[in-house]
Formats: C-alpha cells, sequence, structure tokens
C-alpha cells in the first residue's frame, strides 16, 4: 500500500512541479515550498506569483515591455528550470531556509535558477504603482539609526548598485543580529545563500541585471535606479522589517 502511494506521488510529482497554483503561502515570505513525497522524502517547488499590479503600471520608470519580457519570459523561465532541476537532482528540502542555507551544495543549474525565481517574487513585492518615491513610517526611523539619514542610504545603495559589475543585485538586508546593511550579489545569487558575503533577510532589492532596464535606459543604469526609487513599495519593506 505505502509503496503504490509513494509510487504514484513520485509519477504525478511532474505534473504537479510547475504548475503556479494558488496558495496563501505564495504571498507571505514562502514562494518556494515542499512540494510531495519523492521517494518518501519532501520534494521542494518554486511557484512564480501574480504579477500584483499591471504590466504597464509601473511606467515611466519601468516600461511595460520590460516588465512583459522579464515577467513572462526570464522569471517564468527561472521558475521552470529551477523544479526541473530539483526533480532531476531528486533534491529534497523542508523550506525555503533550509534550501538557501545549502545554496553552497547545490548545482549551478540549480542555485542560478532557485535564486532567479526566489529574488524575482520579491522584486515584483517591493515595487507599487503610485508609490510615494521616499520612505515613511518606521523605515525611516531604522534608516536613520542604520546609515545617518535616508538620503545617506539612498546613496550608499545606489552606489552598491552600481558599483555590481556585470549581473546581479544591490540589496538591503536585515542580518541576524537585527542591524540592516546593504550588499549586493553577483548573478542570481541572494543574501539567504550561505554562500553570500553578507547573510541576512531582504527587506529590499534591486535587478541590475541589464534585462531589467536595456530596452527604456539602454546603458543607463544610473538613470533606472533613480526612477526606480519612484516605485519602491515602502509598505512591503516595513512589513519585511518587522
Ligand atoms: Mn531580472
Amino acid at each position: 500500500m505505502k509503496t503504490s502511494r509513494r509510487k504514484f506521488m513520485s509519477d504525478s510529482l511532474k505534473a504537479t512541479v510547475g504548475a503556479a497554483v494558488g496558495s496563501s503561502l505564495i504571498f507571505d515570505k514562502a514562494f518556494a515550498q515542499p512540494s510531495g513525497s519523492l521517494n518518501g522524502n519532501t520534494a521542494f517547488e518554486f511557484r512564480q506569483i501574480p504579477l500584483p499590479y499591471e504590466k504597464n503600471a509601473l511606467e515611466p520608470s519601468i516600461d511595460a515591455m520590460t516588465m512583459d519580457i522579464h515577467y513572462s519570459k526570464h522569471h517564468a523561465a527561472y521558475i521552470k528550470n529551477v523544479n526541473e532541476a530539483i526533480v532531476a537532482e531528486k533534491l529534497t528540502y523542508s523550506s525555503e531556509q533550509e534550501f538557501f542555507d545549502n545554496a553552497s551544495k547545490l548545482s549551478s543549474k540549480v542555485r542560478n535558477n532557485a535564486g532567479g525565481a526566489w529574488n524575482h517574487n520579491f522584486f515584483w513585492q517591493v515595487m507599487k504603482p503610485g508609490a510615494s518615491g521616499t520612505p515613511y513610517g518606521k523605515i525611516v526611523a531604522a534608516l536613520d539609526g542604520s546609515f545617518g539619514s535616508v538620503p545617506k542610504f539612498m546613496e550608499q545603495f545606489n552606489a552598491a548598485a552600481m558599483g555590481r559589475f556585470g549581473s546581479g543585485w544591490a540589496w538591503l538586508v536585515k542580518d541576524a543580529s537585527g542591524k540592516l546593511l546593504i550588499t549586493s550579489t553577483p548573478n542570481q545569487d541572494n543574501p539567504l545563500m550561505d554562500t553570500a558575503e553578507v547573510k541576512g533577510t531582504p527587506l529590499l532589492g534591486l535587478d541590475v541585471w541589464e534585462h531589467a532596464y536595456y530596452l527604456k535606459y539602454q546603458n543607463k543604469r544610473n538613470e533606472y535606479i533613480t526612477n526606480w526609487w519612484n516605485v519602491v513599495n515602502w509598505d512591503e519593506v516595513a512589513k519585511r522589517l518587522g
């Protein structure tokens, strides 16, 4: 009985993986979760969150065509590729945290695509149309305390985003001691990974891959960054600050 159930779960796993089914979890911190039994262990899958706004909603900061290609092609591919690789490599994890805690043991295919899957789910959520452009509420005191002032925080964050050579991300994170730090990661790495120079919980992240801005801004990454501040969802940052 147990064996046949296992076989059924194993056979049906492939069909389950990649299906972006609705789940309350995806609107919380977890963008990935155990998906079922794989040889008696718990497999793991990433899900692409529904975009929280229309693809043209962040214009003029981010144009609709960039958003369309970024979400529907780039992000969708990371999700598909990581889930296929998780099945192929028979990876089993019980949580998103456990998964990224073991990033150093992952194949480059899984690590790169898992980062791409998670980072973009996060990125869509820390932006919104009609944002204030400047932080407000409790996040202001936290930024003042950690960086001296909001402009100083933005200056340091911009420097991290501009200083990332090639493709990668800039981040504001809260480390294990509760301290706020700015960092950047190459490729699709993120601060949740055990490989990260600066580890912590991401509060804000900026994609500085050329695919995020090249159609509208070409080589002018600085203009993209300047305009991106206008769509930062500070409510979401504050929520993650806790
Ligand atoms: Mn991207």
